[in-house]
């Protein structure tokens, strides 16, 4: 997925002005890129809407780096869709820091349900742990496998490892009973939460879930949580899907983010149920367990460093004033050679394409290939500009051939960089009229002003 989106990206922040053509473009691209990322159909159309609307629309063109917008537009998207983040496990606002929101009278019953396989067992573990030595709360765990030969066994051994309780066996009985005797043995020794880790198919079947549902409707569990391999794809989301329709779950946890996956099963998860990602898992050890945080995830997806906050020094270092004087000539056309400068005099406040391009992963390299991406272009653009008439600058019709050799000789570069400079600028004012031509037939949202 990140190749991909790289690749896009890269072209896209190359661009100092865009056309709708590069953004549904690029939009084609991130499509593919999710597809393949085996995001589920649906959710990747929903997304692609989205962003496209805000890119299209009057967003981008307040940006001195339109390129840099449009991932950023792409990236807030992705957190969005991930969830907004109040209901993270360490959020103050979420609930009161605690591991999960496990409110009522104590013993409270979670219900772990996954396939077989996804980590129910392991993130059964590692949620008691947590629970009992962050939250302080006293923990009893138990297993209702009595579908795979040691599976009781394995959890009763991760429990001594922990230090945390487990039900004693009992041979021979159904999963209903361990839960209906679970729930009983933590009233009456006074245990806060009670861990049931259920038994998993390699498939959805209607006798697991006849057994889960069962189990459901003895304990009443105040939270139900799906384990999900985030390893696996598209399987993920039915799966995802199905355990919500059938038996309602309260939220999710992704077992195996430690691994090579982007966390593109996490973006559908979220979308296709609507149910939070509660906790992630990042490894095999009873330690391995995370709160979720949405914009790293979103930056995984996308594999892309610190863009983010690259934009938002952008956003803060265009003044206000500027701004709103920058969209009232969009709004009629009016983008000359002096807002061009000021644009690129923008540039240079925020350090200069050097420090933009230090910001983004993988550029050490290619500006290393290419030493040409610095501040010397920046500079030149705006020596090409200055070396113009006011005349010149509000109106670039009056340039001919011998108007070129003079501002280029002025400015101590050649006519075809002066040649470059004029049809950026024709892009960047093109594409605005065609925007504020949209904005006004009420099609789009209209212009900040
Ligand atoms: P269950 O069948 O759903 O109970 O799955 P288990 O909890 O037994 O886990 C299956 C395998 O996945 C075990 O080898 C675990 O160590 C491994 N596993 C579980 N969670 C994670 C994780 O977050 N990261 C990694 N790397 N391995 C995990
Ligand atoms: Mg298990």
């Amino acid at each position: 997925l990140s190749d991909r989106l790289s690749g896009v990206f890269d072209k896209l922040k190359k661009r100092g002005a865009l056309s709708e053509a590069d953004i549904s473009a690029a939009m084609r691209e991130v499509r593919v890129a999710l597809l393949e990322a085996d995001v589920a159909l649906p959710v990747v159309k929903d997304f692609i809407a989205k962003v496209s609307e805000k890119s299209i629309g009057h967003a981008i063109l307040k940006s001195v780096t339109p390129g840099q917008q449009v991932i950023k537009i792409v990236h807030d998207e992705l957190i969005a869709m991930l969830g907004s983040g109040e209901d993270e496990a360490d959020s103050p606002g979420g609930f009161g820091g605690q591991t999960l929101p496990l409110l009522g009278v104590p013993p409270v019953p979670v219900l772990m349900v996954g396939l077989q396989g996804s980590g129910k067992t392991t993130s059964t573990a590692k949620i008691a742990k947590r629970l009992s030595e962050k939250d302080h709360k006293r923990v009893l765990m138990a297993s209702l496998d009595t579908r795979r030969p040691a599976a009781q066994e394995q959890l009763r051994v991760l429990g001594e490892q922990i230090g945390i309780k487990t039900l004693p066996v009992i041979e021979g009985q159904m999963a209903v009973d361990i839960a209906r005797r679970a729930m009983e043995a933590a009233r009456l020794q006074g245990f806060d939460v009670v861990m049931l880790d259920t038994a998993g198919r390699m498939h959805v079947d209607d006798d697991l879930m006849r057994e889960v549902i069962a189990v459901r409707d003895q304990v009443k569990p105040v939270e139900t949580l799906l384990v999900a391999d985030a390893l696996t794809g598209q399987d993920a989301v039915s799966v995802a899907r199905s355990f919500d329709e059938r038996l309602g779950i309260t939220g999710v946890v992704l077992s195996r983010m430690d691994g090579d996956g982007r966390g593109g099963a996490a973006l559908s998860m979220r979308a296709i149920t609507g149910k939070p990602i509660r906790l992630i898992g990042t490894g095999e050890k009873p330690d391995a367990l995370e709160a979720f945080h949405p914009s790293r995830i979103a930056g995984r997806i996308l594999g892309m460093g610190d863009v983010v906050s690259l934009v938002e020094r952008a956003a803060e270092t265009i003044e206000a004033d500027d701004a709103e004087r920058m969209a009232a000539k969009m709004r009629k056309g009016q983008f000359d050679l002096d807002d061009l400068r000021s644009q690129l005099r923008q540039m240079k406040k925020m350090g200069g394409m050097k420090g933009l391009m230090s910001m983004l992963p993988g550029m050490g390299k290619l500006t290393k290939g290419a030493p040409k991406l610095d501040d010397k272009v920046l500079g030149r653009q705006e020596a090409i500009i200055c070396a113009m008439t006011p005349k010149e600058r509000r109106d670039t019709r009056v340039l001919n051939a011998s108007r070129k050799r003079r501002i280029a000789a002025g400015a101590g570069v050649s006519v075809q960089d002066v040649n470059k400079l004029l049809k950026m600028h024709q892009q960047m004012s093109g594409m605005m009229k065609k925007m504020s031509k949209m904005g006004k037939k009420g099609g789009l949202p209209s212009l900040p002003g």
